[in-house]
């Protein structure tokens, strides 16, 4: 039977300093960090290479909340991929000291028919020319979504167009957003990648199978912007609307790592878990503040350990509390002056 959700993007680990604590060697990586999040909304599979070095505890991890690490590759010889980065008072600013791509170099991702069935896709945070692989082998999902990074906007911009023409809903840092398009400020940077709809995309290799039907769905390119604010929130363009949730108010932050795809991760989760609903304003709306509440647990310990053990229920009350914060009534309490 095909799994609801499939995942394509780093699997890692990372070493991280923060004015708060440290760790030389922990699991990371987006899709790890979206799996988790995802998890608790659908049964999610994870895509992606891993090294010699990656233990049967790591994939534990994923497995303890019900991910499907079937497609997950052990490369003989090969090296997981690792990132190094620290923060300084500001978290919302990091420096990368160190990416080793290893198993990531050369990786030919090779879906199984459970995978390609899919019904969402979230292409994670890795080389452009490998979510464009994988996008092609899931050419009938509802629902694609995609995140990227600075490092390759720098280094494979025309790779990353091109991914990011055959998926549904971009999630990008703002300063990302503004760096893409040369635009200066959010608005004007989501429209102008809202523009990109309708034009030519992706060429098919014909390794999606030929479908007809799947060819279609390649071309286009997004129709949803989710600009990622880090401490400051998220903000949703569509070519409709627009809609921003702040972070929800954390007086202790330990380790931001993962937030975005944690965010990404109740998003898009929260879209895999309504398969019938049209992609409304409200199910964004809502997909957001699944999004924003997921991240929220995300920063309070390193990497993945808050994550780890959080509940179902856990979430609600945090959703619910962002709604409490986040209202307020539109009626004029008193006359404006003109
Ligand atoms: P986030 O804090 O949500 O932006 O994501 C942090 C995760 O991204 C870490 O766990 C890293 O392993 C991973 N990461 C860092 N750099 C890269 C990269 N160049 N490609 C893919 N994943 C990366």
């Amino acid at each position: 039977m095909a799994v609801p959700i499939t995942v394509v993007g780093s699997i890692a680990f990372d070493a991280v300093k923060t004015p708060f604590g440290e760790r030389e060697r922990m699991l990371g990586g987006a899709a790890v960090h979206f799996a988790l999040a995802a998890s608790f909304f659908e049964e999610v599979l994870v895509v992606g290479p891993v090294g010699e070095d990656f233990g049967e505890a790591e994939l534990d991890v994923l497995r303890h909340r019900g991910v499907d690490v079937s497609d997950v590759e052990r490369i003989v010889g090969g090296r997981t991929f690792f990132w190094r980065g620290e923060y300084g008072w500001d978290l919302n600013s990091r420096e990368t000291l160190d990416t080793q791509l290893g198993v990531f170099e050369g990786f030919q991702p090779k879906l199984s028919e459970r995978s390609r069935a899919s019904d969402v896709l979230f292409l994670a945070n890795i080389q452009p020319g490998l979510q464009q692989q994988v996008r092609r082998q899931v050419p009938d999902a509802r629902f694609v979504a995609l995140d990227s990074m600075n490092l390759w906007i720098d280094i494979a911009r025309e790779e990353l167009v091109g991914a990011i023409e055959g998926v549904d809903c971009l999630i990008l840092n703002d300063a990302e957003l503004r760096q893409l398009t040369g635009r200066p400020n959010l608005v004007s940077a989501a429209r102008e990648i809202l523009s990109w709809r309708g034009s030519p995309a992706v060429e098919d290799d014909g390794s999606s199978g030929g479908s007809a039907n799947g060819n279609a769905a390649l071309r286009g390119g997004p129709r949803v912007i989710v600009a990622k604010q880090g401490e400051y929130g998220a903000a949703l363009v569509t070519a409709e609307s627009f809609f921003a949730l702040p972070a929800y108010p954390m007086e202790d932050v330990i380790d931001p790592t993962g937030a975005g795809d944690t965010f990404a991760g109740g998003f898009v989760g929260y879209i895999a878990a309504h398969p019938h609903d049209e992609l409304s304003d409200d199910l964004l709306r809502r997909a957001m503040a699944h999004g924003t509440a997921l991240a929220s647990f995300n920063v309070e310990e390193f990497g993945t350990e808050r994550v780890e053990r959080l509940t179902g229920d856990e979430i609600a009350a945090r959703v619910q509390a962002l709604e409490e914060i986040t209202r307020f009534s539109g009626a004029s309490v008193v006359q404006l002056r003109r």
